[in-house]
């Protein structure tokens, strides 16, 4: 598990899909880690970062949504959702994609800190959107997911330019976008407001 530098993933590698592992026991790696995943968000100018974004499957996050609390949280869990909110999500694995997600407007979040102290968090609003992003990458979920077909389509070829973006995407990207251009004209009216403009949240 040790990483010395830590440097952001992108859609494409494929830890991003891959489950993360609960920690079981905190050791001072995993606070170093915390650390360096804290530094690297604000690096990035972002207000949340999960471990697989590091290329860790271990389930990890920090976030820092401005109001000076910075939540370097292990193991997350919701536990409880409430009402719901629409927010343009961006995210620091997918660079200029902006997508609207829907989601729970207040949490209750479960979790462990650093020294292994049970917490329990009530979130509302943006930091209720932060947690359940980054809760969502520990399970391998992103933003694209919620996302429209040709919108997903639209938004792997963009991420092709990526210097990161493996081989594989671009040639299933390529092949899917020739066997479903004919049907394009239909669901282009039900496309959501193209969004390939970076977004102000990064997470
Ligand atoms: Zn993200």
């Amino acid at each position: 598990m040790k990483e010395t530098t830590l440097r952001i993933r992108f859609l494409g590698d494929p830890v991003l899909r891959k489950k993360s592992t609960p920690v079981k026991h905190i050791t001072p790696d995993h606070r170093d880690i915390l650390s360096k995943m804290a530094q690297l968000m604000y690096e990035s100018d972002g207000i949340g970062l999960a471990a697989p974004q590091v290329g860790i499957n271990e389930a990890m996050i920090v976030a820092d949504v401005g109001n000076s609390s910075l939540y370097k949280l292990i193991n997350p869990k919701i536990v409880k959702k409430e009402g719901s909110q629409v927010t343009e999500e961006g995210c620091l694995s997918l660079p200029g994609v902006c997508i609207k997600v829907k989601r729970a407007r207040k949490v209750i979040v479960r979790a462990q800190d650093e020294l292994a102290q049970t917490l329990t968090l009530e979130a509302e609003g943006l930091l209720a959107c932060v947690f359940q992003h980054e809760i969502e990458h520990l399970k391998g979920k992103l933003i694209v997911d919620y996302a429209s077909f040709f919108q997903r389509l639209k938004i792997k070829k963009k991420l092709e330019e990526l210097k990161n973006a493996s081989t594989l995407l671009s040639i299933s990207t390529r092949s899917i976008l020739s066997e479903q251009s004919e049907s394009k004209e239909r669901s282009n009216e039900e496309l959501p407001e193209s969004k390939t403009k970076s977004c102000k949240l990064q997470l």
